[in-house]
């Protein structure tokens, strides 16, 4: 034992997006050390280029804190909480309780990684231990590579590459977490959970989610057992029909860290004798979520920056007016407003329909591309660093594998084929609920009198097309060529 340990001071587990105590692996050292723990979690907003949150994912994350401290307090400790700049934070800390040994899982956005590497470096000149570990991925950024040592650009192959390698057990969550080591003024110059202010008042627009979502890792691990009974079977040919409600919805427990990748492969490998195909479908999505963490870790300005250069003189329209209809779901294409809806009232939105709409945007509306990621940053639950700027980018046709910029989503179709009987849209569009499904996703076709007694005024009470599609299609293929002539 170190001198440094031999002092006694606590190990301090800093939970960040890993909000769970079973398959941690920063918490299991930390057990391990033998030490009593010091738990922690910072919200920082203000160190240099990290992106605060968004309202929705606050909303979350004050669910998911508050979970996290529930489950620490059965096991005998605590979350502590503080704000502000996480270097400052650290070294206060380290001040006061001189810690044999510091503990967190990694990160994988370039300002947060910045924090990391300039805490480790002070620490480590103290000769505090800094102990990192892999508890968000399936495998770290830098461990799948191809026969040239390169990080893949193309997700097939690396998804095959993914699939040979083994993924390591789940860890089991620790009996007892100990707490001390550590005095109780410290606590005076903590915050607590309320202090942070992450759910909305006056007026409470989260209000919502509170039927629809259960946040924390218990609740976590009760969708994934719900999924893998009811949802699982049938998932790779029902996982793009949006009213069927046949994906896992665990993408905001991932995102906070309250369920692990790892868990949730061991868990569905173990159920998959029979059903071979759905599995292996529902296991490559969370592979491509680990493939959109390798282009972020490898491509920093994943959410600012086109991955082709070439996009970076792409001309879009800046139409102030047509963005506003498509935030609000009132761009007058059913599919499109549906999703929008489900977005805004459910702080979800299912992935046919995300594709879809972020397509409308950058393409009908000849939008950029960022101004749909910031909109996804602030109103989804799940909204994630790596997931969202990466899929934006591939259905801006800018990232490095994506689909190609000419590929435009016809949105009536897109409509008619994931939502034959338009049971989606009626969910999120009640002003369409009594239309005929022949005209479902194609109001402007429907005889007067079938509007009529559909209770539909076009232009009064449910929008006209704000564009037209084929000459939307035109506008978005000319300003493609353009940008490919002028290169
Ligand atoms: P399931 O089908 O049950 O899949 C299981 C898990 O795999 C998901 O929870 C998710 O973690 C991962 N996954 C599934 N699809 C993808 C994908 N295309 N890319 C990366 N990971 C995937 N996902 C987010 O988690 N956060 C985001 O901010 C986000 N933004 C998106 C923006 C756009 C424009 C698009 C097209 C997709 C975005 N996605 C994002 C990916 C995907 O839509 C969601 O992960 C998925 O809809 C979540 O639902 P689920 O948990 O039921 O998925």
């Amino acid at each position: 034992m170190s001198g440094r340990e031999s002092l006694a001071g606590p190990a301090l587990v800093w939970f960040r997006d890993d909000h769970r105590l079973s398959d941690n692996p920063a918490l299991s050292a930390a057990v391990d050390s033998g030490a009593p723990l010091l738990c922690l979690y910072i919200l920082d907003e203000s160190s240099q280029g990290v992106r605060p949150l968004g309202g929705a994912a606050r909303w979350w994350l004050h669910g998911s804190l508050d979970a996290l401290d529930r489950s620490l307090r059965e096991l005998g400790n605590r979350l502590v909480i503080f704000q502000g700049p996480a270097e400052e934070v650290v070294d206060r800390l380290v001040e006061t309780t001189n810690p044999s040994g510091v503990y967190w899982n990694r990160r994988y956005q370039a300002a947060e990684i910045a924090v990391d590497r300039a805490i480790k470096a002070r620490l480590t000149a103290r000769g505090i231990a800094v102990r990192s570990f892999n508890g968000r991925l399936l495998h770290e950024p830098w461990q799948v590579r191809n026969r040239a040592g390169r990080p893949f650009q193309v997700f097939t192959p690396y998804l095959r590459a993914v699939s040979a390698m083994p993924v390591a057990p789940p860890l089991p969550r620790p009996r007892e977490i100990r707490a001390g080591g550590w005095p109780s003024s410290l606590l005076d110059s903590s915050r607590s959970l309320a202090d942070l202010r992450l759910e909305p008042e006056n007026p409470n627009w989260a209000a919502p989610f509170t039927g629809l979502w259960q946040r924390g890792e218990q609740a976590a691990q009760e969708r994934l057992s719900t999924f893998l009974e009811e949802g699982l079977p049938g998932y790779a040919s029902r996982r793009d029909v949006p009213a069927a409600e046949a994906t896992s919805r665990l993408s905001p427990h991932l995102r906070f860290g309250e369920i692990g990748p790892r868990q949730i492969w061991h868990a569905a490998t173990a159920r998959a004798d029979g059903r071979e195909t759905d599995t292996a479908k529902f296991l490559s999505e969370v592979v491509w979520r680990d493939f959109c963490h390798q282009q972020l870790h490898d491509n920093p300005d994943l959410a600012t920056a086109p991955c082709n250069p070439r996009f970076a003189h792409f001309r879009w329209a800046g139409d102030n007016a047509a963005l506003e209809a498509w935030r609000r779901g009132l761009t007058g294409y059913p599919i499109v407003d549906a999703g929008m809806r489900q977005l805004w009232r459910t702080g979800w939105m299912h992935n046919r329909v995300r594709m879809i709409v972020a397509s409308f945007l950058v393409k009908h509306l000849l939008t950029d591309w960022r101004q749909g990621e910031a909109w996804f940053w602030d109103t989804l639950l799940d909204a994630d660093a790596a997931n969202n700027a990466f899929n934006w980018q591939w259905v801006a046709g800018s990232g490095p594998d994506s689909a190609p910029f000419h590929r435009i989503f016809n949105p009536v179709s897109q409509g008619e084929k994931f939502d034959p009987d338009g049971a989606y849209v009626r969910a999120y569009v009640p002003e369409l609920a009594d239309l005929p499904s022949p005209f479902v996703h194609r109001p402007w076709d429907a005889p007067g009198d079938v509007l009529r007694r559909a209770g539909i005024a076009p232009g009064e009470n449910y929008p006209r097309p704000i564009v037209d599609h084929g000459a939307a299609r035109e506008r978005a293929l000319g300003a493609f060529r353009a940008l490919r002539d002028a290169q």
